[in-house]
């Protein structure tokens, strides 16, 4: 199918057939879901022997009883697992609770409003301060930007990271830019692994920006492969120590998506500094985190070889989920002026990209045809895709049945929508 070669009267044909087709489906009453990014049961299921692993043992390595209050830091064994997961020093980490978004959010709530070195370097000093979203991508960045007040810019994409020729141009003009979120494996939601060059270029930003300029490097998937022979991420952080700029950027990671996504361990990685100034807002709100779930998440990830074997098992059930969806739309629309899509290698999500002003009538489509995708324009900031193109598409929970049934609809929408577009311009 080429729109932009077809009559009227061709368009005309296909809009009759296509409603036809999504009427039968709607009259099968679905009820399909691939809205949000999270394990399947199978896949929680893998991680089933954390429950009981201690049989009473609750002691660390090193003497610490794990029931009781205190390590604010986290245990060394649970740093040395954050260090394996994300490529660091275990000394440069701190091990929180569940969630990464939680300390992403509480490390951005220290800089606003605190400083993390210092009250003097606290972003509200300076009135109104921004921060660089890369687009497509993670709407729960943007919300944590949008409840402290940040204001967001939009900066695009491409196969390499985010466009570093204008991130560089922007935080150059103007020092209220404070940092950037940054996916940089199998990025959220395009799949796109940061090239060196664009990770060597990140790291040098902190020599050009304003001061207390911060990259919250949120490296959700570091280790999410799909495929045999994964792509490597340089690290940021080696990159970093040679320029001189190991304030500059903050790293998070957590086991949700490797073990039990709700009682997971999370991770900071940062220079000692910016380590210090956290500890110190930490220390406020907690007397210490869940010590038990990191040792049993140590014992039973005791080191790198034991945490890649494990993940071989989430792709085992993955893979064939991302393949119903990559099928379906090679199928659908590899011949087409329908859409454009990226194959990821690891990660959880295809990112699709409708013909501009159909990605919002697709998604309505599909949510009255029973198949519920993520809110278009929910992968921008302030929920608005100003060319409302995007679409995230999550195949993880679903059975692989599922995800093709879906991807069914989701094709027969997106050709619809289309179509319409097309008619009425
Ligand atoms: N970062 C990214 C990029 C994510 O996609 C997700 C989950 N979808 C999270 C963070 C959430 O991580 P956590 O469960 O550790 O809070």
């Amino acid at each position: 199918m080429q729109l932009d070669q077809a009559t009227q009267e061709q368009l005309r044909q296909w809009e009759t057939e296509l409603a036809d087709e999504y009427q039968r489906i709607v009259n099968q009453k679905l009820n399909l879901d691939l809205t949000r990014g999270k394990p399947s049961p199978e896949q929680l299921s893998l991680s089933d022997a954390l429950d009981g692993i201690l049989k009473g043992d609750y002691k660390a390595a090193d003497g610490t009883d794990t029931r009781n209050y205190g390590g604010l830091d986290g245990l060394p064994e649970a740093k040395q697992l954050g260090a394996n997961l994300m490529g660091v020093d275990p000394e440069d980490v701190l091990v929180g609770g569940n969630s990464s978004l939680t300390l992403m959010f509480q490390v951005m709530l220290t800089a606003h409003q605190f400083g993390l070195t210092g009250a003097d370097s606290a972003w509200k000093n300076e009135g109104n301060v921004k921060f660089l979203c890369p687009v497509p991508g993670y709407d729960r960045h943007h919300t944590v930007c949008e409840q402290l007040g940040i204001d967001m810019i939009a900066v695009p994409m491409t196969d390499a990271g985010p466009d570093m020729d204008k991130v560089e141009a922007l935080v150059k003009d103007d020092p209220r830019i404070k940092g950037m979120w940054c996916v940089p494996k199998y990025s959220n939601p395009t799949g796109v692994v940061y090239s060196d060059e664009t990770v060597e270029r990140i790291a040098a930003l902190g020599k050009i920006a304003g001061p207390n300029f911060r990259v919250f490097w949120d490296n959700a998937y570091a280790v999410h492969d799909l495929v045999d022979n994964p792509p490597e991420l340089a690290c940021v952080m080696k990159a970093c120590a040679q320029h001189g700029t190991e304030d500059s950027v903050i790293q998070f990671a957590s086991t949700s998506k490797i073990t039990h996504a709700g009682a997971g361990v999370a991770f900071v990685n940062a220079s000692p500094a910016n380590l210090k100034g956290f500890k110190q807002f930490l220390g406020t709100c907690t007397i210490g985190p869940d010590k038990v779930n990191q040792i049993r998440h140590s014992r039973f990830l005791p080191n790198r070889d034991a945490l890649m074997k494990h993940m071989q098992g989430h792709a085992e059930l993955l893979k064939p989920r991302f393949a119903a969806v990559l099928d379906a739309l090679n199928e659908a629309f590899a011949e087409s002026d329908l859409g454009n899509w990226q194959e990821p290698q690891g990660g959880y999500f295809v990112s699709f990209d409708t013909r501009p002003g159909c990605a919002q009538d697709t998604v309505r489509l599909a949510a009255e045809a029973g198949v519920k995708l993520t809110p278009a324009g929910a992968t921008f900031p302030y929920g608005q895709d100003p060319e409302d193109r995007n679409i995230r598409i999550a195949p993880s929970v679903p059975s692989v049945e599922e995800v093709k049934g879906a991807m069914k609809v989701f094709v027969v929408c997106v050709k619809l929508a289309s179509v319409r577009k097309q008619l009425a311009s």
